[in-house]
């Protein structure tokens, strides 16, 4: 089976904008979301048109302030500020990565919990590691929403997850344990990948190299998640897992392009609208 993330990024998508549209349809305002970048990562310019244009999508009121990568981090701080004192908005994020140099956790901190719709403040961290209610890092959480969409059971299930970035892996690592998972963890100092990846019911990669996971790491009859956003030698966009050579194997895997990345930027209109509601 092929998990199919356009799909059910579409329904999120559309289920929010007939919330919004009703809303709006009562005299409400829009919800609203503000976009900060820095530098000018080719990778990071294409995220954030594909954020823009699904929040132009389902309603969302959304705006991009973008700075040079010698900008004094004064006006960025400046930004945040303001928009995090202002009543009507409902979303802040930072596009990662920042530039060399940059402070990434001191300006992600910045950011009021309730309106961190990355899910990234060292507050919503801990809520989250803590089993509190909070906003949830968008990749992971959509890797759960397409779980649950393809009716693919957590619970009691080996998850093997290859990556520890604070972005993705470790609160992926949380939410699967939330679900009844037993998880383990693999990094870059792990003896021996092939060992934790083989047995587990479910394999999740978060690493950036193109095509690394090939027969060698894939069992059988394995659910295979594949995070990575990576060019191969021919500049084409591919995943982690070499798609062709272990689909055959797999019950069921993501594509990339097409699997996780739709998934993220619809959990991150879901946070936006979460934190709407609550504001009106
Ligand atoms: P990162 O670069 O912060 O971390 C990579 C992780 O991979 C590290 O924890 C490292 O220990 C591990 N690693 C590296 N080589 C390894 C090896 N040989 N064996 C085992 N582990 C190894 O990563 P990140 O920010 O989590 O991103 C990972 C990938 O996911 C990137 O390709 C990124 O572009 C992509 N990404 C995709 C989405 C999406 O929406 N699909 C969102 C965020 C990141």
């Amino acid at each position: 089976m092929i998990i199919d993330g356009k799909i059910v990024a579409a329904d999120i998508k559309q289920r929010l904008k007939q919330e919004i549209d009703a809303a709006v349809a009562s005299g409400r305002r829009q919800p609203r979301l503000e976009i900060i970048s820095v530098g000018d990562d080719p990778a990071s310019k294409v995220y954030v048109r594909n954020k823009i244009k699904a929040a132009e999508e389902v309603g969302i009121v959304v705006s991009h302030l973008t700075f040079p990568a010698d900008e004094d981090t004064f006006w960025v701080r400046n930004s945040i500020e303001r928009y995090a004192g202002s009543p009507d908005v409902d979303g802040i994020m930072i596009q990662l990565p920042l530039p060399d140099g940059w402070n990434e956790r001191e300006l992600i901190d910045m950011i009021p919990p309730s309106k961190d719709v990355d899910g990234l403040t060292t507050t919503n961290i801990g809520r989250l590691r803590s089993g509190q209610k909070c906003l949830k890092p968008c990749t992971a959480a959509g890797i759960i929403d397409l779980c649950k969409y393809y009716d693919i059971e957590l619970d009691g299930k080996d998850v093997t997850i290859i990556g520890r970035s604070n972005i993705v892996s470790k609160p992926l690592a949380d939410m699967m344990m939330a679900e009844g998972a037993t998880v383990t963890q693999c990094h870059s100092h792990t003896k021996d990948l092939s060992k934790y990846t083989r047995p587990a019911d479910i394999v999740v990669s978060a690493i950036g190299k193109p095509k690394f996971i090939g027969r060698g790491y894939i069992g059988y009859e394995q659910v295979v998640i594949d995070v990575g956003i990576n060019r191969d030698e021919e500049g084409q966009l591919c995943g982690d897992v070499d798609f062709d050579n272990v689909k055959e194997s797999c019950s069921a895997i993501t594509p990339v392009p097409g699997g996780v990345g739709p998934m993220t930027v619809a959990e991150l209109m879901s946070n936006t609208v979460e934190s709407w509601r609550k504001r009106i």
